[in-house]
């Protein structure tokens, strides 16, 4: 690390800059943004203020004169952009007399460089780095406003009108310390976040013995479950709660189907538990799932219950807050990106398309004897695409059911592996041939597609390509 983030007081006195043209309005609207007063010495001596609203204006001087011969007394910075040679030796000057300066794009003649930010109010992100790619900055940047909480500043300057207060009611600093955390991380935290800030107030005037609340155990009303929906893969496909709840997270029970990136998501200090049934192996089963979370949240644990894809759809969400709301725990749900929709977006599979396709249908044939108790009938709809999940091994009977029932052996169909992961496949064709596509796939998990639209899908329009170029390429008779 060769540059220190520290954090400029803008209202201990104005900042210079030298500059001229759209380089210099950059850094204008990046300094008014942030209250800054600046003294601009415009370099080709327009002071061109266009793009500024009225009250970011009143904060620009516009500074007559040369620069390099300029009073710096209560200057706290110097910045050069767009200023060629002058900005060059405006840098030296600002080196002789101790102020910090910037030239932009010029790490040789700067003394200090501009961050990406993250702007939440009292709460600043500053990004650096080192002046090597703003780029990757900027990429950096991206992610943190992802995580943070929309409301993350608001939270700082609540916690920063009582400080005070409470500094003087709790003298102790690492009990302090542990009021804060419990009061941010608690109940009081997520009104605020939330937007309730009153009842907030009202709940942390409530607190009669703070340092009784500081060194309070957990108890149990602090426990909760969250049922996350991990999505079919990809860790980009979280949603922005999912990250958080990991990030929350005091233990996370986890199915063998959430990929190690996911996992990786998961906070640091969290305890991870796998409970997921593998292929043919049994996991702990559902019941002892169920007390293990109705016991981890019962002792104050923030409990996440990570499950591939959507965990309401055949992902058991439902089985699991009926025992959890039995139980008189607290809990949440958190979607996700279920396969189908995994493999839509992935595969190009658009799952309705006007007047092809107006019905989507979910089911899931685990084993022949679920392939036979579905009643196929109802899917015959030309109009309707059909999502089989865990349907490899019954993809024989699934095919048997649907053409018994009278759907076209030419149906479109797909089989698509592993999507949103690296490793992703697709195999395409008729509902015909639908157990030779199973077989050309690698293994799961995977789903099947039916209908209509499959053969607007990429590996489709691939195949038809690969086609017609075999045909040009065979010798003419
Ligand atoms: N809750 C999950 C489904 C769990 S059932 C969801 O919403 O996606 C398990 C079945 O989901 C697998 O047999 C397979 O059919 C499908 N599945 C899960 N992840 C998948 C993936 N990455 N690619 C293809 N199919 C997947």
């Amino acid at each position: 690390m060769r540059f220190l983030p520290v954090f400029l007081d803008l209202a201990a006195g104005p900042v210079v800059l030298v500059g001229a043209g759209e380089l210099a309005r950059a850094k204008l609207r990046v300094l008014t943004a942030a209250g800054a007063r600046i003294r601009w010495y415009a370099t080709d001596g327009h002071h061109d203020l266009c793009g500024l609203g009225a009250v970011d204006a009143d904060r620009v001087e516009r500074a007559a004169g040369d620069p390099l011969a300029a009073d710096l007394s209560g200057v706290i910075a110097i910045l050069c952009a767009g200023a060629g040679d002058t900005g060059i030796a405006m840098a030296a000057r600002a080196k002789s007399v101790g102020l910090p300066v910037n030239v932009m794009d010029d790490l040789d003649h700067s003394s200090f460089i501009f961050p990406a930010i993250v702007d939440r109010g009292d709460v600043v992100v500053a990004i650096g780095t080192g002046g090597a790619s703003p780029v990757v900055a900027r990429r950096v940047r991206e992610r943190i406003e992802a995580v943070l909480p929309a409301r993350i500043g608001d939270l700082a300057t609540f916690v920063g009108r009582f400080r005070k207060s409470f500094a003087t009611r709790i003298p102790e600093m690492s009990l302090r310390r542990r009021f804060w955390e419990r009061v941010i991380d608690g109940p009081i935290g997520a009104l605020v976040l939330a937007g309730r800030e009153p009842e907030a107030e009202a709940a942390l005037n409530e607190i009669d013995d703070a340092s009784a609340f500081a060194g309070a155990r957990k108890d149990r009303a602090d426990g909760s479950v969250t049922l996350v929906g991990a999505g079919p893969g990809d860790p980009d496909l979280l949603t922005i709660k999912a990250l958080r709840a990991l990030q929350d997270a005091d233990v996370v029970f986890h199915d063998e189907l959430v990929s190690p990136e996911i996992l990786d998501r998961i906070r640091r200090d969290a305890a991870r538990v796998s409970v997921g049934r593998r292929a043919g192996q049994p996991g702990i089963g559902q019941q002892a799932i169920n007390s293990r979370m109705i016991e981890a949240a019962r002792a104050g644990q923030r409990v996440v219950r990570l499950k591939g894809g959507d965990a309401f759809v055949f992902g058991r969400g439902g089985e699991e807050i009926d025992a959890l709301r039995a139980a008189g725990v607290r809990y949440s749900v958190v979607p996700g990106i279920t396969a189908g929709l995994g493999a839509a977006a992935q595969f190009e599979v658009p799952l309705t398309y006007r007047r092809k396709a107006r019905r989507i249908t979910f089911l899931t044939a685990h084993r022949a004897k679920d392939a036979e108790s579905v009643d196929w009938s109802s899917l015959t709809d030309t109009g309707m695409t059909v999502v089989v999940y865990m349907g490899m091994t019954a993809a024989p009977s699934v095919r048997a059911g649907l053409l018994a029932a009278g759907r076209s052996p030419q149906t479109p169909v797909g089989v698509f592996a592993k999507v949103t992961r690296v490793d992703a496949q697709a195999a395409v064709g008729t509902l015909d041939q639908l157990p030779d596509l199973v077989a050309r796939i690698d293994g799961g998990p995977a789903i099947l597609v039916i209908g209509d639209v499959v053969a607007h899908s990429a590996p489709w329009r691939q195949e038809n390509l690969n086609h017609v170029m075999s045909q040009l390429l065979e010798p003419a008779e």
